[in-house]
């Protein structure tokens, strides 16, 4: 690891610890002694991915940041969470211990967590990944949202699909309607 700084070849740990999965080393250029920090991971035996058309893909993180990242984009969601996400789904593919698994197995991972993290970014992730062919089955899939968001079971890290004064009203036209 060359010192980001000044490029020289050689540093010296000044600090070792475990974190997640991993280590964190905190290191010292032994030329312009400028400090900075390695992370360690463990590189599992490489993972494929059966693509919907059979072919073999090798799993690429970057491909998975890129995809959840254009579902969230312009959405209200604290710094990070796209990687943590990102983050999530790759240790947990790797935990299955498989060769190979079918790009839909990741695609349905991503899915469920957006899907209690943020509406919009779940049906634009949808959108593009069940490949909703028309208006119909896009409009069912954002009316059972509509209708569990509405019945109170809304997650509380959710970010609301509605403003709170529509679904009041809508709640109000309800009890109309049951009377
Ligand atoms: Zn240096």
């Amino acid at each position: 690891m060359n010192c980001p700084y000044c490029g020289y070849h050689d540093s010296k740990v000044i600090d070792s610890r475990s974190v997640n999965d991993g280590i964190r080393r905190r290191r010292q250029c032994l030329s312009c002694n400028s400090r900075f920090t390695t992370y360690e991971r463990l590189q599992p035996a490489s993972l494929f991915v059966i693509k919907k058309d059979e072919r073999r893909e090798e799993f690429n993180r970057n491909k998975l940041l890129t995809g959840i990242r254009k579902a969230c984009e312009k959405r209200p969601l604290p710094t990070g969470t796209v990687d943590k996400l990102a983050d999530e789904i790759e240790a947990e593919l790797y935990r299955m211990g498989k060769a190979e698994i079918p790009s839909s197995v990741i695609g349905d991972m991503v899915m469920e967590r957006l899907k209690s993290l943020d509406y919009i970014a779940y049906i634009r992730f949808a959108s593009v990944y069940r490949e909703f062919t028309d208006i119909t089955a896009l409009k069912q899939e954002i009316d059972t949202l509509v209708s569990d968001e509405t019945e109170a079971s809304r997650p509380t890290t959710q970010l609301p699909l509605l403003h709170a004064e529509k679904l009041g009203a809508s709640a109000k036209a309800r009890q109309r309607s049951r009377k």
